[in-house]
């Protein structure tokens, strides 16, 4: 017998329209690529949207088309988004810190037929522009007084202006594609993960459960994770489904420019990737400046450093909240939310657990197995690879027809990740997978020691990775880039790490170096590092 309830299907665009509807004079402010702060509400990023679907019907898009962005985050951005996703396109967030090579291949991968960038960006298409013949216009998201003099790209607002702001939404199956994004690719090309409504209607509601992100009508939230990273974490969902300010960076990441607007715009809850935040502890503390409304930072991408989180709490009074997740997962897979029994904990004890990657919300579900597939226990000490399943995880990577699966028999995603977890369901990162060293047929973790190094006063950033070795296989060395000014030992560096961690995971070696790469999501690039190495003998 079927429920006899209304079949109303999740689809994206009732963010928007609930954000229109209950918040419409709530306020989304901008730091512009120009380089003023624009201000505007929902209700006009609602109605300038829906001019964005009437533009882009007179452009001849379809349903299923892919339109791309290659923009910062921005009023403009979201209002476009919305717009292609709400006439069943799908929106496609291009990475522009991306070699040019990743983009060509991802673009012409995708068969985006129009790309919309921001101006500081167009230097990126031109580029590669002769390469993605798939590309029908270019739109370059400003007015006409802001094109680049000689720029032949269509100005956005005009494009906006002209169309009519009346547009019906939806209509389709809630399974329908509305946004793309293509995984760094760290090994092999990069792969498309199509979302879909339902996928993202769904992963919003556990991001807005109290243990999750808790966000609520009262917050103001400062998104600094970029929406082509991981699908923006999902805010362009959640802070329109909540109700909340809206602040959005635009290009501007450094400390300064952040603190400025989480002081002026009132911010009381902020995300991103832990080198933005480690940028802004920094400019901080140089400054002797002040956090005087923001409560929470969801921190996350890679492990969150011990040093980070306690640097926020102890001297500005800011709860660190970290979450961990990949573009597979839409991207939310845990977070380190306290529970009843880790409130009865010491304080230390309770640290611990917040400084791990967490436990999964609602609609996730996590195990982890050997090598063999056999199931591991929840013991905090069994290590395995950690796999996922759920409604808002990967099925297939877009465009793949191969015979290939991705799941397992149960229906299972493999993350890549090796982890831990505990009694209490918390969840630990080792490691990438293939980032991990093993010496003597034993895994030493990675992460664990960079996390520890970078808390050294005099530390900047770390990477530990595996070097061959005769006899074990494989040795841990620690590269180290130092705070500018600052020289160091691998002596003292070593003596820092003494009683931290097992004696057999002492790195052999300390090299330090002038800069450690990030890749185009501000992670540290160990494929290149370990490139870098490739030489490298061990004293
Ligand atoms: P991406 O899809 O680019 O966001 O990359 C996802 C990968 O980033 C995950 O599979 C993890 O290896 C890593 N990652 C994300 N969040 C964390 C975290 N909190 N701690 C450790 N690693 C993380």
């Amino acid at each position: 017998m079927q429920g006899l309830m209304q079949n109303w299907p999740l689809t994206a665009d009732r963010f928007l329209d609930h954000a229109k509807a209950w918040h419409g004079d709530q306020e989304v402010v901008t730091r512009s690529v120009e380089g003023p702060i624009t201000r505007t509400t929902y209700a006009e990023i609602h109605a300038r949207a829906k001019r964005v679907s009437n533009a882009l019907r007179g452009l001849g898009v379809k349903p299923g088309d892919r339109i791309a962005t290659l923009g910062w985050n921005t009023a403009r951005h979201i209002e476009l988004c919305y717009g292609i996703m709400g006439m069943g396109a799908i929106c496609h967030t291009l990475n522009p810190r991306l070699f040019a090579e990743q983009l060509v291949y991802i673009i012409n991968h995708a068969g985006d037929r129009i790309i919309f960038a921001d101006i500081s960006l167009l230097p990126v298409l031109a580029a590669i522009r002769s390469q993605i013949p798939v590309v029908e216009h270019v739109v370059a998201m400003t007015d006409k007084a802001h094109l680049p003099a000689g720029e032949r790209a269509l100005a956005y607002e005009s494009l906006v202006e002209r169309a009519s702001a009346e547009f019906t939404w939806g209509g389709f199956d809630e399974n329908t594609a509305a946004g793309l994004c293509y995984t760094s690719g760290t090994t092999g090309n990069p792969k498309g993960v199509l979302y879909s409504h339902r996928s993202n209607f769904l992963h919003t509601l556990a991001m807005l459960s109290p243990d999750v992100l808790g966000l609520s009508a009262v917050d103001v939230v400062l998104a600094v994770v970029p929406m082509f990273h991981a699908n923006g974490w999902g805010l362009a969902f959640a802070c329109p489904a909540a109700g909340t300010k809206l602040v959005l960076p635009g290009q501007k990441l450094d400390g300064a420019s952040i603190h400025e607007l989480l002081e002026t715009e009132g911010v009381t809850f902020t995300a991103g990737v832990p080198t933005v935040w480690q940028m802004l502890l920094a400019h901080l503390r140089e400054s002797r400046g002040k956090l005087t409304t923001l409560r929470r930072i969801a921190v996350g991408g890679s492990a969150v450093p011990e040093a980070l989180a306690r640097g926020f709490r102890d001297e500005f009074g800011v709860n660190v909240l970290h979450a961990w997740g990949m573009t597979e997962i839409s991207p939310i897979g845990t977070v380190a939310a306290p529970t009843g029994a880790t409130l009865k904990m010491d304080t230390e004890q309770q640290y611990g657990a917040a400084l791990s990657q967490g436990r999964p919300p609602v609609m996730v579900d996590l195990t982890l197995v050997n090598d063999d597939g056999a199931r591991l226990p929840h013991d905090g000490k069994a290590c395995g690879r950690l796999l996922i399943k759920g409604p808002f995880v990967v099925d297939r990577y877009f465009g793949d027809d191969s015979a290939h699966k991705l799941l397992d028999s149960e229906g299972f995603f493999d993350t890549g990740d090796v982890a831990t977890i505990d009694s209490l369901g918390f969840m630990r990162i080792t490691d990438r997978s293939k980032d991990i060293i093993k010496s003597g047929g034993e895994w030493i973790s990675s992460i664990e020691i960079e996390n520890l190094v970078v808390a050294h006063p005099k530390a900047a950033l770390a990477a530990v990775i595996g070097v061959a070795h005769d006899k074990w296989a494989e040795r841990p060395i620690l590269i180290v880039k130092l705070k500018p000014g600052e020289t160091g030992t691998k002596q003292e560096f070593l003596a820092f790490l003494e009683g931290k961690i097992a004696k057999w995971w002492t790195p052999d070696d300390v090299i330090f170096v002038n800069d450690v790469p990030l890749g185009p999501t501000g992670k540290i690039d160990k494929k290149l590092i370990r490139k870098q190495f490739a030489d490298y003998r061990l004293p």
